[in-house]
């Protein structure tokens, strides 16, 4: 099935808001095995999104639209569809005493009468109610293309195609489509397609994509089968093939991010962790803390940017940072080694470095060591992360967890 994303607002030809919804719908998409070849973006305007209908209906079997489903005299969307598609508006009674009840409650806001002009949608659609907000959503087929419509918050219009269009989307293919995420980190994207290409370019059920994240890549395998333990029986030897084509650098399948994987890692073997960082400023302890459940494995840590700090929190000899530099194989060991201690955890990452753009003289910009501590080893990466400070300090902190998953793995620490 191949789809195009039709999204319908001045606001985002003018640079007010990111088309964020084609984005996220472009990803859910994906995940259901739907190619999506097209974006567009059009405004409030009926001439032109007439147009724009006209040339999705030629090229797609699937159209998504956000926005303009609302009560205001710029929301046209049904109206300009159903035309194009030559059905009627027709009024759904059932949502025009939900809207009734909604504006009831919420007193504040006081209802006027283009307020049930949300409850009109094209005749013998499929209803997507908005549990929300206020305009429903729908879908329909004519003529062989399926359109599905959607109100443009992202707030309301994501968890509405995950509740309502992806049951509706999984319905009409008549089989499962399952998917499966590999996570790699270690070896670039273009390395990846390179050792994967000619294989990727043969398949086509199931299929093998790669995508791009900061610092790692994510490949999607995807099947398509009458059964869903048909499709899983399918990409089992694709994610084999995966993992045997690269190894410790695959950290898990189906898994959130290097993060979660620690977390869980960490509570499934009841140890605890700390961090001591410099350039990092305090990434890595806020990425693990964003997960529900970190408590029971992060005791806390120290952001330790100047030499003062790092030889008084951590008990570092501040004449051995003098002498090997702040940015050194031996600073990293000695702050791992020192957060641990300070907190009494069973491991510690640390992290200092470069992160740009003025350089100390000494090292590049980018350079950086990553440790890692436990009761009687210390492991410290030295690592060239590039020139932009952002991207060096993500990656920073991708490096102190994936330390921290192998040790957990029971792999190699140190990359070859
Ligand atoms: P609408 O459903 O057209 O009334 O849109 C309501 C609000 O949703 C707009 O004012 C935008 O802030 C937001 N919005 C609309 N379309 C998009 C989009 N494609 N991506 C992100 N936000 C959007
Ligand atoms: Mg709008």
């Amino acid at each position: 099935m191949n789809c195009e994303i039709l999204c319908v607002g001045t606001e985002l030809l003018l640079g007010n808001t990111v088309n964020t919804n084609a984005a996220a719908l472009s990803g859910l998409l994906a995940e259901l095995g739907v190619n999506v070849y097209w974006h567009t973006a059009v405004g409030d305007n009926p001439g032109r999104l007439k147009e724009a209908v006209a040339v999705a209906k030629g090229r797609a079997d699937l159209i998504v639209t956000t926005g303009g489903l609302g009560p205001t005299y710029d929301d046209l969307t049904k109206n300009v569809l159903a035309a194009c598609f030559g059905r009627k508006l027709e009024y759904h009674p059932e949502e025009g005493e939900f809207l009734k009840a909604w504006f009831a409650k919420n007193a504040s806001i006081r209802f006027t009468p283009n307020n049930l002009q949300q409850a009109y949608l094209p005749e013998r659609c499929t209803v997507f109610h908005n549990d929300w907000g206020t305009a429903p959503g729908c879908a329909f087929e004519e003529g062989g293309v399926r359109v599905i419509m959607l109100p443009g918050p992202p707030n309301e219009c994501v968890p509405m195609f995950r509740a309502c269009a992806v049951p509706y989307i999984r319905s009409l293919a008549g089989e499962v489509i399952l998917s499966h995420q590999i996570r790699v980190f270690g070896v670039g994207e273009s390395a990846v397609e390179d050792r994967l290409r000619a294989r990727m370019e043969q398949m086509q059920n199931p299929t093998l994509a790669t995508y791009a994240k900061v610092g790692e890549v994510m490949l999607r395998v995807t099947a398509k089968a009458p059964t869903e333990a048909e499709a899983e029986r399918m990409c089992a030897p694709v994610v084999d093939m995966v993992k045997a084509e690269l190894g410790d650098a695959v950290y898990g399948v189906d898994v959130e991010s290097l993060e979660a994987l620690c977390l869980g890692l960490l509570r499934e073997r009841g140890l605890t962790f700390a961090t001591a960082e410099s350039l990092t400023g305090g990434l890595i302890g806020a990425r693990l803390t964003a997960l529900p459940g970190a408590s029971a494995v992060y005791k806390g840590g120290a952001v330790t940017y100047c030499n003062e700090v790092k030889a008084g929190l951590l008990a570092i000899d501040r004449d051995m940072i003098e002498a090997e530099g702040a940015v050194s194989y031996e600073t990293a060991a000695a702050m791992a080694r020192g957060a641990r201690a300070a907190v009494h955890a069973d491991l510690a990452v640390s992290a200092t470095g470069l992160a740009g753009p003025d350089g100390d003289g000494v090292h590049p910009v980018g350079t950086v060591f990553v440790g890692l501590a436990d009761g009687e080893n210390v492991w410290v990466r030295e690592l060239r992360l590039g020139t932009r400070r952002e991207r060096v300090r993500a990656l920073a902190a991708n490096h102190a967890f994936d330390m921290l998953r192998r040790y957990l793995q029971g792999l190699p620490i140190m990359m070859e």
